[in-house]
């Protein structure tokens, strides 16, 4: 029943007015224990607090994108990565930082550093300053990702690991300047698996696609237990900092693997980007209770990106396909349906976990709002 019409018979004629002019403004979230449709997660206000603007954008298709988002009522973290690639990163912070400068209460940005001068003396203060001039710009948050840990590596030859004493000094300043560390550090459990061992086909097509990443093929890249210790490391040595792990800390495949952290380490959260899959295939039951325990603790984010398209035509497209991972997801979240997940395998099917109005408010909104202050 729409909530206008269970509310209709006990309210007065001024209360429904100003409820009806609310509901124009922004559409009610709903009571705390209520479940929504995926047409009310849709309207409610939203922060995909993981995505990428992976190129510059012509204005007709930025104003497509800023139109969608509108449409959907999201609001993006767009996250800028790959200090091992400082050229590609000095663009996509220029996009990112452009693009909230534009429309802040549509796009946020998380900035990041170089590090293909890791072996210069200066690295630290040159990764300070680029964070710096970011936070100028509005960085809400300062991303490391999983070249610390699988490529860089110092002038020893050896892998260079998030736990490093090196590093220390940036993450300080990342704190020191009130901002919140994105960390996508180590790989899915999969990654260290054959094509044909790995749990869910998304990880199957990434690995076959990226053997590059692919561990089993390298094995003298660090393994998962070394990447997962390191993050670790760096969060007891940093306890004070907040720290988002990206894609359930990588510790997707168990949900009590990322609670024994949430519990370890009050400072750390984590968002589901890209491994709502793993979650689905874990038994419903215990991923609702891991959702709900951890409510204040999980953010919403997709990794869905957007860049410049061949045309008009392929930007709507590839807007339209978005549109139906948002919609998926909230079908999982807010329903109990069994919902379609091809991720996990061709034909598999996983129920929906229900959440309460009051927790999928948390975690597709308050939570970014708590964890990446500024957003
Ligand atoms: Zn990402």
């Amino acid at each position: 029943m729409p909530l206008t019409t269970r509310l209709l018979p006990t309210c007065s004629a001024v209360a429904v007015v100003a409820l009806l002019a609310g509901l124009a403004a922004a559409p009610a979230p709903g009571r705390a224990d209520e479940t929504l449709t995926v047409d009310r997660v849709m309207q409610m206000p939203k922060i995909d607090a993981h995505a990428h603007v992976n190129s510059a954008l012509s204005p007709d298709q930025k104003a497509a994108f800023f139109t969608f988002l509108e449409r959907n009522n999201l609001h993006w973290l767009d996250i800028c990565v790959v200090g091992t690639q400082w050229e590609r990163l000095q663009k996509l912070i220029e996009v990112a930082s452009t693009l909230h400068a534009e429309r802040p209460d549509r796009v946020s940005w998380a900035t990041s550093f170089n590090l293909t001068n890791w072996s210069d003396p200066g690295w630290a203060r040159a990764a300070v300053d680029t964070m710096t001039a970011g936070v100028s710009r509005g960085a809400v948050a300062v991303k490391v990702w999983k070249d610390i840990g699988m490529v860089l590596k110092g002038a020893d030859g050896r892998y260079v690991m998030i736990d490093d004493p090196r590093i220390a000094p940036v993450l300080d300043e990342v704190g020191k300047q009130g901002r919140t560390l994105v960390a996508h550090i180590g790989e899915p459990r999969n990654c260290w698996l054959p094509l044909d061992q790995m749990t869910v086909q998304s990880d199957r097509n990434y690995f076959s696609r990226n053997p590059q990443y692919h561990g089993l093929l390298h094995p003298e890249v660090p393994g998962y237990e070394k990447q997962i210790a390191a993050r670790d490391a760096m969060l007891a040595a940093h306890p004070a900092l907040k720290v988002v792990g990206c894609h359930l800390g990588s510790l997707e495949y168990d949900v009590d693997e990322v609670a024994k952290r949430l519990d370890r380490y009050p400072n750390f959260a984590v968002d589901l980007a890209a491994r709502m899959v793993h979650l689905q295939i874990q038994p419903r039951e215990k991923v609702r209770a891991f959702l709900i325990k951890y409510q204040d603790r999980l953010l919403y984010g997709t990794d869905e990106d957007f860049a410049q398209k061949a045309d008009a035509k392929a930007a709507e497209a590839a807007l339209e396909e978005m549109g139906r991972v948002y919609r998926a997801d909230a079908a999982w979240l807010a329903t109990d349906d069994e919902v379609p997940v091809p991720r996990a395998k061709a034909g598999f099917t996983s129920r929906g976990v229900a959440l309460p109005a009051s927790v999928l408010r948390k975690i597709y909104f308050e939570n970014a709002k708590k964890w990446y202050p500024g957003i």
